[in-house]
């Protein structure tokens, strides 16, 4: 199984640095596969080629194999194609071997990992559905896609080609982390083989991690995850959920065709703004207003924005100097990039920056950075989330990670009648699963306060009308 990474950027030999691996020296890593070999075919300053070579050793796959036994033919498993192909060895070998040029660390060069470089990367074996995956795969990454087929005998050129390829990428100017990642994400990918590849969290966890940068924008992100993940609904779907901000995750594993893409230009973004005459009532201020006066009368010092969006309430807590730290966070990717730019993230002084950590997450899934807090704030995001999963989105808030004070606000159903557009049964916005009447949610607060030993109080929020109350609610839960 043989890899080899080349650039023409000046000085070549700035590889070298990137990898932390010096060219004039051999080096050997022990993995648990076998053993890789990392050395420069060619190192010079107008050229520089690094190879990874790794060696597997199927005997010693057999004796760690840990799945069902007795599959197949009887000598296959000694006899197949695991020494050859790049499958999911080469990831963990990478992962190991260049973990320091993946993470984007260079002590010696700090400027190199953020540098755009000319690279070009050869994977002697791949296997795949065609030249087309390939092409599907790595093109919308920015790659000129080369392959070479093998035939399958050479000498019964009638059986035709096998599904193996030689794999040319080459990218005018790309940061080396981002070609090591997408190598280490596609490379699973494409190989069918699941013997040696066990899926769990923590797989799930180096692919939203991986793939954080580029894999939420590739139009086939669905199939990439689906066979990433090996098909395995229980991690698959809540993965795809984060990776894709609360999309809904579909249940086919076929590629995607063009007609078949999940960017849909015309849908709402999450956090887009709710009903026009919302809009025009400054409703939203009002609510993120209140809410920060809330947190501030509490003398909250840690506070969780859980489904920040765009950042418009972490906006208004920085402001509140008792406000030590802000734990930000979101489903979507799109939403927090959004967020750090017009939170200006990258321009705030330190200090200010220390207070804050933007990140992704699910509110469904059990997450102990939660825990911790004096409280937190969940401003219109219950009614993104399928009332089925209410009772998770209960577990995680308020009986695991337990803020002192937990602030959710939600439109009030009552209220819709005095928006002329809505007709009866009609939500304020296309991604809303559910709007409740203030007795719906007075209910629902009740029985969370009651089942996790909160008190609550539920108030409306905006100018009330006698008749119908506010346009929104909140509910003010305290230990
Ligand atoms: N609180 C923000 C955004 C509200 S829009 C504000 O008031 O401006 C709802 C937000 O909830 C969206 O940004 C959406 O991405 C997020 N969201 C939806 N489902 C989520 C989930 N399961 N976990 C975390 N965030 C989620």
């Amino acid at each position: 199984m043989l890899l080899t990474i080349t650039t023409t950027h000046q000085p070549a030999t700035d590889l070298g640095y990137l990898l932390h691996k010096n060219p004039a020296r051999l080096q050997t890593l022990d993995v648990a596969a076998g053993q890789a070999y990392i050395f420069y075919p060619e190192a010079t300053a107008e050229r520089c080629t690094v190879a990874l070579l790794l060696d597997i050793d199927p005997i010693g796959l057999v004796r760690n194999h840990r799945g069902p036994a007795g599959e197949g033919f009887a000598l296959e498993q000694y006899v197949n194609d695991r020494p050859y192909v790049a499958s999911s060895f080469l990831s963990t070998v990478l992962a190991k071997a260049f973990n320091t040029a993946m993470n984007g660390t260079c002590k010696d060069h700090p400027e190199l990992p953020e540098t755009l470089l000319p690279l070009e990367a050869t994977v002697a074996v791949v296997p795949a559905a065609g030249a087309e995956q390939l092409r599907r795969l790595f093109e919308p990454l920015g790659y000129d896609v080369e392959s070479e087929a093998h035939v399958l005998d050479p000498t019964v050129r009638a059986w035709g080609d096998s599904r193996y390829f030689t794999l040319r990428l080459r990218h005018p100017a790309l940061r080396l982390r981002d070609l090591l990642s997408h190598l280490y994400v596609l490379i699973p990918v494409l190989d069918r083989c699941d013997k040696h590849h066990w899926i769990n969290q923590a797989e799930a966890e180096k692919l939203l991690l991986r793939g954080a940068a580029w894999l939420p924008q590739h139009p086939e992100r669905e199939f990439i995850t689906r066979r990433y993940l090996r098909n395995l609904a229980q991690y698959v779907n809540p993965t795809l959920e984060r990776l894709l901000g609360g999309e809904e995750a579909r249940s086919d594993d076929a590629p995607l065709a063009a007609s078949d893409e999940l960017t849909n230009t015309d849908a709402p973004t999450a956090a887009a703004p709710n009903h026009p005459a919302e809009k025009k009532q400054g409703l939203h201020d009002l609510r993120l207003d209140e809410v920060a006066a809330e947190i501030q009368r509490l003398g909250a010092k840690r506070v969780l924005d859980l489904g920040c969006g765009e950042g418009k309430l972490v906006r208004r807590l920085l402001k509140l100097p008792h406000v030590e730290h802000i734990l930000a966070m979101d489903v979507s990717w799109q939403e927090l990039q959004r967020a750090q730019e017009r939170l200006h993230v990258a321009e705030m002084p330190p200090r200010q920056r220390e207070r804050l950590t933007l990140t992704q997450g699910s509110l469904l899934y059990h997450d102990p950075r939660l825990a911790g807090y004096d409280a937190a704030a969940v401003v219109e995001v219950i009614e993104h989330l399928d009332e089925s999963r209410l009772a998770a989105f209960e577990q995680v808030v308020f009986a695991r990670a337990r803020p002192g004070a937990v602030l959710v606000t939600t439109p009030n159903a009552d209220y819709n009648q005095r928006y002329g557009a809505l007709s009866a049964g009609e939500f304020r916005h296309a991604d809303h699963r559910f709007e409740w009447t203030q007795a719906q949610f007075a209910e629902w607060a009740d029985g969370v306060a009651e089942r996790h030993g909160y008190r609550v109080r539920v108030a409306p929020l905006g100018p009330v009308d006698a008749e119908v109350g506010a346009p929104s609610q909140i509910a003010v839960f305290q230990l």
